[in-house]
């Protein structure tokens, strides 16, 4: 459907999408493969992956697993345009109730996967006359969320990374932007609300919390990926765009 009203905007291009094959990466997976481009996924796990896409099984914590799938991608599908850096864990708590080795796993999946991939990406994305680079953010980077220390920042510095990529490689053409989703309806939260007492009067709970009353769709995430990752979009680079009900701006 996407694909007969954009048209077929990211043909002749290939994406990388980290955590693609659920929630939100999969959402972005099809709304690129409905523009034309041929994509890969890397993640985890994989067979749940999108069968139309070339899928490598990578953790994004570990320099040589990334730089091997992304060689891989690269040699298999000719090149690399777009980055879509989605992968990423959750983690509750206070600064008092997180631990050290939390604090050093969850910033090596949420931030350093994000510098990882982009790194060894780059010598492909020079090569492209289309490159551009989405790392998924969060809504709590900006807004402060209780019990949410260590993913809070986490994804606030995905935010300074993001804009300081942007000034390194915008010479290059090669943009770099965010987007910012509240809670969205994937199979991370469905987790969560499953393992709570009532997951049907949690779900209620939760819709009622957002500000439009509903969780948000994941395929409107991947709507504002493709926007900036679209190279209908030359100029923007450096900035991120919330995805989140208003909840960012409208407390
Ligand atoms: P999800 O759990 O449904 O999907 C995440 C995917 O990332 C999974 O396929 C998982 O296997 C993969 N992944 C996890 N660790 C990885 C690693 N080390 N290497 C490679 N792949 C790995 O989650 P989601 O809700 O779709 O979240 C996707 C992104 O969106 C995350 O960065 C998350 O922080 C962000 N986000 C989600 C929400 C939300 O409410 N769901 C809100 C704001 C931001």
């Amino acid at each position: 459907m996407n694909g007969q009203v954009h048209s077929m905007e990211f043909s002749g291009l290939v994406a990388v999408v980290t955590g693609g094959a659920s929630g939100i990466g999969a959402s972005v997976v099809q709304r690129l493969l409905d523009g034309g481009a041929r994509v890969a996924v890397l993640d985890l796990r994989i067979d749940t992956a999108h069968p139309d896409t070339f899928a490598v099984e990578a953790d994004v914590s570990d320099l040589a697993s990334v730089q091997k799938a992304i060689d891989a991608v690269a040699a298999e599908l000719g090149g690399i345009d777009i980055v879509v850096n989605n992968a990423g864990i959750g983690a509750q708590g206070s600064v008092e109730t997180v631990d050290e080795a939390e604090w050093a796993r969850v910033l090596s999946i949420n931030v350093t996967g994000m510098a990882r991939v982009a790194s060894a990406a780059l010598p492909y994305l020079r090569r492209s006359g289309a490159a551009a680079i989405v790392n998924t953010s969060s809504v709590a980077a900006t807004a402060g969320l209780p019990a949410r220390a260590l993913y809070s920042a986490s994804k606030g510095a995905v935010l300074a990374l993001t804009r300081a990529m942007a000034a390194d490689h915008i010479r290059e053409g090669i943009r770099v932007n965010a987007v910012n989703p509240g809670t969205a309806d994937t199979p991370w939260v469905s987790r969560l609300l499953d393992s709570a007492d009532d997951p049907g009067a949690e779900r209620a709970a939760l819709n009622a919390r957002q500000p439009h009353g509903r969780l948000v769709d994941p395929n409107e995430v991947a709507e504002a990926i493709a926007y900036l990752a679209s190279p209908r979009n030359r100029s923007t680079t450096g900035t991120s765009i919330a995805v989140d009900g208003g909840m960012q701006e409208l407390r």
